[in-house]
């Protein structure tokens, strides 16, 4: 009797590619494939990629290196490369390692079984067309049994000079509300409590749908489609990211105020403070209209937790330009910043102009914003002290077993005493001893949490 075949796949990158790669996995267990925690014992190894920065870029190729190696030995040995990397290089990827048996872009990781059995009748193949994307039918092999990450649009219509996301992941293409509702209402008979709508401009939602209202408004939007799974049965919490601040309204803040399980935590990339910047980066917003949001965000909801990504040095930015970045962190005091320092990214149009930063400027600027960020974060983090939090656990924290992990509904991690397998799932009501800039401590309620 043959041994069942083993998979292995490593990923890089954001929440959209943890996604896709749940969904490799589950096509790869339907096709009797047994995951293994050590890519050495498989006999198909995958890399989901990244490239939105370059460093990003390079880990892959180090990795790819050890499996060709190995493939020399043993040549049944199945080597794919998917995401982003193989979008942006496609066919040069197969020059680059020979070894290799499939490269796939993001847009085709529903159609791995297809791709995998034109492999084994002994072909080389490289899937980068743009597609429409299939409706996802596959059952994903999820990470975590307590929350999911739900796909709601592909892809991204926007021209953002640094950004390689359109030239990657292609035009977007959302899915239809009713699609969506079936996969959750399917995660909440499988018991899931929290879900994660998922697209890298997710305010852009429905716009290439068909269909607009006697208002003349967009039939399909990130708004409406949070009303109408509002109430999918078992989930009893939804987030959503990533927003843009060109497109985020009014109207979506008093959704998100009104609906008791949307949770108050928004992540609206700013990436800079200052105005000539942003042109630059074509982003199509200004400082104050950012600031407005999130006054308009406080408003409603005045605890609502915000979080956002900043890009430093970008090209021709000065330290003026910089200190406005600063000046916007210490005014709004995020909750959290995901900071970079702007890295040239092939096919962008930012990465061909001359007024490029030194390395030595990106560092510099990178830290004094990260030590900013993390101050603010800290001043943040204690107004939870003294207060009771909804926390839903979600792990036991591998680094003290005795206790358990989750996050509050403003998306902050929270840590105390439990026992997982009493309390995986569940919203247990904790008192918060002890803030740290990115997490908390607390203590049990003795009560759960009635939701
Ligand atoms: S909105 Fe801009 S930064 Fe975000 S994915 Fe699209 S092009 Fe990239």
């Amino acid at each position: 009797m043959t041994e069942p075949r083993q998979y292995h796949i490593t990923t890089f990158g954001c929440q959209m590619n943890k996604a896709d790669s749940e969904r490799m996995a589950g096509i790869l267990e339907g096709m009797g494939y047994l995951f293994t925690a050590d890519p050495n014992d498989a006999d198909l190894v995958l890399y989901n990629t990244c490239t939105i920065r370059d460093n990003a870029e390079q880990k892959v190729y180090s990795y790819l290196g050890r499996q060709a190696k190995r493939k020399h030995s043993q040549p049944n040995l199945k080597l794919i490369v998917a995401g982003c990397v193989a979008q942006q290089e496609g066919e040069s990827l197969l020059r680059r390692v020979p070894e290799l048996d499939l490269v796939m872009g993001p847009q085709h990781a529903n159609r791995l079984q297809d791709l995998l059995e034109q492999v084994d009748n002994g072909s080389q193949i490289v899937a980068t067309e743009p597609i429409h994307i299939v409706e996802d039918i596959t059952k994903p092999r999820r990470d975590s049994t307590v929350t999911a990450w739900v796909n709601v649009i592909y892809g991204c219509n926007e021209h953002c000079t640094y950004c390689v996301v359109p030239g990657v992941r292609g035009v977007e293409q959302s899915r239809y509300p009713e699609a969506i509702y079936a996969e959750m209402e399917e995660l909440g008979r499988q018991g899931f409590k929290e879900i994660t709508l998922l697209g890298q401009n997710i305010d852009a939602y429905g716009r290439d749908l068909p269909g607009t209202t006697p208002e003349g408004r967009n039939k399909y939007t990130l708004t409406d489609l949070l009303y109408f799974v509002h109430d999918v049965p078992g989930i009893e919490r939804i987030r959503f990211a990533t927003s843009h601040p060109r497109y985020f309204t009014e109207r979506l803040i008093k959704a998100c105020h009104g609906l008791p399980k949307v949770c108050e935590h928004f992540h609206i990339p700013f990436q800079s403070g200052d105005n000539d910047v942003l042109k630059a980066m074509r982003r199509g917003y200004s400082h104050e209209r950012y600031r407005r949001i999130v006054d308009k965000v406080r408003q409603y909801m005045p605890d609502a937790s915000i979080t956002a990504d900043a890009i430093v040095a970008f090209p021709g930015e000065t330290e003026a330009q910089f200190e406005k970045t600063l000046q916007l962190v210490d005014d709004i005091g995020f909750d959290l910043v995901n900071t970079a320092a702007y890295s040239p990214r092939p096919g962008t149009p930012a990465a061909t102009w001359d007024n490029q930063l030194s390395e030595e400027v990106k560092g510099d600027r990178l830290q004094r914003l990260n030590h900013l960020v993390s101050q603010k974060a800290m001043e943040k983090s204690e107004r939870y002290v003294g207060r009771t939090e909804a926390v839903l656990v979600e792990a036991q924290n591998q680094k003290d077993p005795s206790q358990v992990m989750g996050r509050t509904k403003g998306n902050r991690l929270t840590f105390f005493k439990g026992d997982i397998n009493e309390l995986l799932g569940k919203t247990v009501l904790v008192k918060i001893t002890e803030a740290r800039a990115f997490s908390l401590t607390g203590e049990r309620v003795e009560s759960l949490v009635a939701v």
